[in-house]
């Protein structure tokens, strides 16, 4: 024990926090607790990391609101976060040195690069003689635990999807704890890398302070998101099947942030949205029982998806940079800054593409239907490498991860697994129509194209000129054309993917 500890009997237990900024249903806390050792949680922040992707600058954001509010937690509690500022590597073994810890405990993450860091640590640790312990707080189900008959990983959602629920049923999450027995970290201890203030990570805007919209949208954190989930459960679940699609409608939950950050984890929500199923089942008739099932089961699903991603990061190249499907990687792609300028900045001529990206620059998110259009549209109409969508998204969304994020980006581009088909070109004119009727998600988002009526509100290059004048829009000033007329983009598209895959499927 170093001179300058106090006088504890027991040396302490260091819970490092790293997706999993939540109490409830912490595995690692929870261990750390029923050690009976005294506990110090903390956070280490890499400025420059060698081997893991830092996050973009709207993750950055939500990780200082989140760490935030997860030192308000412990302090709650009677402690407090410690947060460490250097290499994870170097930094975690030397803090746990000096404190004289005789553990570590940390649940786990997914990518080849991340794990890679971790073992180094891990083995670092044990030749000091302080021993690790890891666990599974952030997925349902372990990648390694589901594979084929002859053991190899699933290629395809569905396989995967009903093999891993397979007489499965995630374990009920744990409560949070109700007090923490805290080790007070000495004063004197690890100066050079600790972090007083979190402003000194310097992870929100300053000049400019451009996360406005994001602060008018989320509300960061465990308790946030749990004020999310009971919003989702009351008002929301039952339509879920029905609503999900369209844009201007509340019909999804919003926890991907949530989930991203671990303020929730992937337990808690499926174990919530079973629980209020069952009391819709109890109260309700058996047609809307019937409706909230459906709601439920697809709701599962998604969750699934964002298993399916994670399980694709652990098995195979990195996902942000590697084709799954090798073949695309003589896709012919253009190299166009002012299109991919006009796509990031909401400026392409097609109003639902124009919608998603400007909410996405406003509040940090994007709806998933919107999503596809937007991607689809980059890499089909535009011809764009999908890397370079996924890079702006990567910057742009509170919800990054290194799984979804990459896995969905190649499933739009064709090069994924389990992908949509190279040949599937969504017309956003179409999308629109079918999701957007009313153009109410249009025009709360494209506010010049506020005033057209419905019939043209997603093609105004289609209005006649008086409607144009009565809306006072002047097409080329203030809204653009398209960038590219939909049909000479679609067979430039199909001409370019043709090539690439018709050797290959
Ligand atoms: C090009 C593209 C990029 C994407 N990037 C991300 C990303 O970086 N991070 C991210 O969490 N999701 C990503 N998604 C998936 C999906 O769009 C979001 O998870 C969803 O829109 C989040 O909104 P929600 O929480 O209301 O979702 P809900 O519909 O309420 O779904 C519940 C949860 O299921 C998970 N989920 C839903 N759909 C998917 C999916 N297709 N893939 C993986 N998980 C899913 C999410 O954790 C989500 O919070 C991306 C999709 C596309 C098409």
């Amino acid at each position: 024990m170093p001179p300058s500890a106090p006088p504890y009997s027991l040396p302490p237990v260091v819970v490092w926090f790293r997706d999993d900024q939540r109490l409830a249903d912490n595995p690692a806390l929870e261990y750390a607790i029923a050690t009976g050792h005294p506990v110090v949680c903390v956070y280490v922040h890499d400025p420059a990391p060698q081997n893991t992707r830092p996050p973009g600058a709207a993750g950055r954001w939500w990780l200082h609101e989140s760490l935030h509010a997860l030192n308000a937690t412990l302090i709650a509690l009677g402690g407090e976060l410690t947060v460490l500022h250097g290499s994870e590597s170097q930094t975690i073994e030397a803090f746990a040195v000096a404190i004289g810890a005789i553990k570590v405990c940390w649940n786990r993450r997914y990518s080849a690069s991340q794990r890679e860091t971790d073992i180094a640590i891990k083995t670092a640790l044990k030749e000091r003689g302080i021993a690790v312990f890891t666990f599974n707080g952030h997925l349902l189900r372990e990648p390694w635990t589901v594979a084929t008959r002859d053991g190899r990983p699933f290629q395809v959602f569905g396989a995967y999807w009903r093999a891993a629920r397979h007489e499965y049923s995630p374990e009920a999450p744990r409560p949070g704890p109700q007090r923490i027995d805290f080790f007070p970290v000495p004063e004197n201890v690890a100066v050079a890398a600790r972090v007083k203030n979190l402003s000194a990570l310097a992870l929100q805007p300053r000049t400019p302070d451009w996360a406005g919209g994001l602060r008018e949208t989320w509300q960061c954190g465990e308790q946030a998101g749990w004020t999310q989930l009971d919003d989702f459960l009351a008002n929301a679940l039952t339509r879920y099947a029905s609503g999900r699609d369209v844009p201007a409608m509340q019909a999804t939950s919003r926890l991907s942030p949530y989930l991203r950050f671990g303020n929730l984890s992937a337990r808690q929500v499926w174990h919530a949205v079973l629980s209020a199923a069952r009391a819709a089942h109890h109260c309700g008739n058996g047609r809307s029982a019937s409706t909230a099932s459906s709601s439920v089961d697809k709701f599962l699903d998604e969750l699934g998806w964002r298993e399916f991603s994670y399980y694709l990061l652990y098995h195979c190249a990195p996902l942000h940079q590697v084709n799954f499907k090798r073949q695309f990687d003589t896709m012919p792609w253009r190299a166009d800054a002012t299109d991919l300028r006009a796509w990031q900045r909401g400026r392409t001529g097609y109003p639902l593409v124009d919608a998603g990206m400007r909410e996405l620059w406003h509040t940090g998110w994007m709806h998933n239907r919107v999503r596809m259009v937007t991607a689809s549209f980059l890499v089909k109409h535009l011809l764009i490498d999908w890397r370079e969508g996924e890079t702006w998204f990567w910057d742009t969304l509170v919800d990054a991860d290194d799984a979804s994020n990459p896995a969905n980006w190649q499933w739009v581009a064709g090069s994924g697994a389990d992908a949509a088909p190279y040949f599937r070109i969504f017309n956003p004119v179409l999308q629109g129509q079918k999701f957007d009727p009313q153009g109410a998600y249009v025009r709360r988002w494209v506010p010049e194209l506020a005033r057209l009526p419905n019939g043209c509100v997603h093609a105004p290059w289609l209005a006649q000129p008086a409607q144009l004048a009565l809306a006072s829009v002047r097409l080329g000033q203030d809204y653009p054309l398209p960038v590219v007329p939909h049909q000479q983009a679609r067979e430039r598209a199909l001409k370019a993917m043709g090539r690439v895959t018709s050797t290959s499927f």
